[in-house]
């Protein structure tokens, strides 16, 4: 099993090394956030090679500075064939909830950066893109001509999803799926060959696993549920969602 999007570097020491022992996790997309996310997820996939790293920049947090990005750029192009994506990118929706006033224009022209270099390595790229910031980042998407695009935790109107489907767009879902309607509802209308589960871990989860340390074995949940909603057996759902994320991120390169 894989846990499809993680922030890794977000845990404690010890919390990693419980993750890293359990057996049931075969692997994880540990994304970064920022230029010092990267250097310790890159510290991480050098540690443990159940790792599989991402390099790039959250767009929910305040504009950073040219030579923040300028270096993330740096450590992509230097290690574009160790890193089995960029992310996690974006746009900031829940920081523009925040201050309406923020101005989107700059936070675009840092994920076009991105897509640039997604475009001249090959690479998949990892969104953070929910809602009408979609439709934007499905607009950028073509014209930069990325086509391995990964919305992680997506949440969108019918014509979006229709748009993703149409552009063959993975999603991925995590544990909320147990309790929120509205993710319930994609997983009905998502094509079960474009799905990966997640935990965007160390996200704090609500409902069975308030209280608890998010663990990429939630995903078990994960599983259950989407098995639950495509009425599947539990085991082929397993096998499906494995070998999308080997395929989409082309693990088996890696391995
Ligand atoms: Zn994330």
């Amino acid at each position: 099993m894989f846990d499809a999007h993680i922030h890794l570097d977000w845990y404690q020491p010890n919390q990693q090394k419980i993750i890293m022992d359990t057996l049931e996790v075969d692997g994880m997309i540990a994304v970064s956030s920022d230029l010092k996310s990267c250097e310790k997820v890159w510290q991480l996939y050098n540690q443990y090679p159940k790792v599989f790293p991402a390099f790039g920049w959250h767009p929910e947090q305040p504009l950073p500075t040219s030579q923040e990005i300028a270096q993330i750029e740096t450590l992509i192009h230097k290690h574009h064939d160790q890193i089995v994506a960029i992310g996690e990118v974006g746009l900031p929706f829940y920081k523009r909830k925040e201050e309406p006033n923020l101005r989107l224009q700059p936070y675009i022209v840092i994920l076009e950066r991105f897509m640039i270099l997604a475009a001249q390595y090959d690479l998949p790229i990892v969104l953070h893109a929910v809602y009408d910031d979609a439709v934007t980042v499905c607009d950028l998407l073509a014209k930069h001509g990325v086509k391995r695009a990964h919305f992680h935790w997506f949440k969108g109107d019918a014509a979006t999803v229709q748009r993703m489907i149409e552009s063959n767009y993975m999603i991925s879902v995590t544990p909320d799926c147990v309790y929120e309607k509205e993710i319930q509802d994609l997983i009905g209308s998502y094509p079960m060959e474009l799905m990966m589960v997640e935990t965007d871990g160390p996200w704090p989860f609500e409902g069975t696993f308030q209280g608890k340390m998010t663990h990429p074995n939630m995903i078990n949940d994960v599983i259950r549920k989407i098995a639950g909603i495509k009425e599947l057996p539990l085991q082929q759902v397993v096998e499906q969602v494995e070998q999308n994320t080997k395929k989409f991120y082309r693990l088996e390169k890696h391995i």
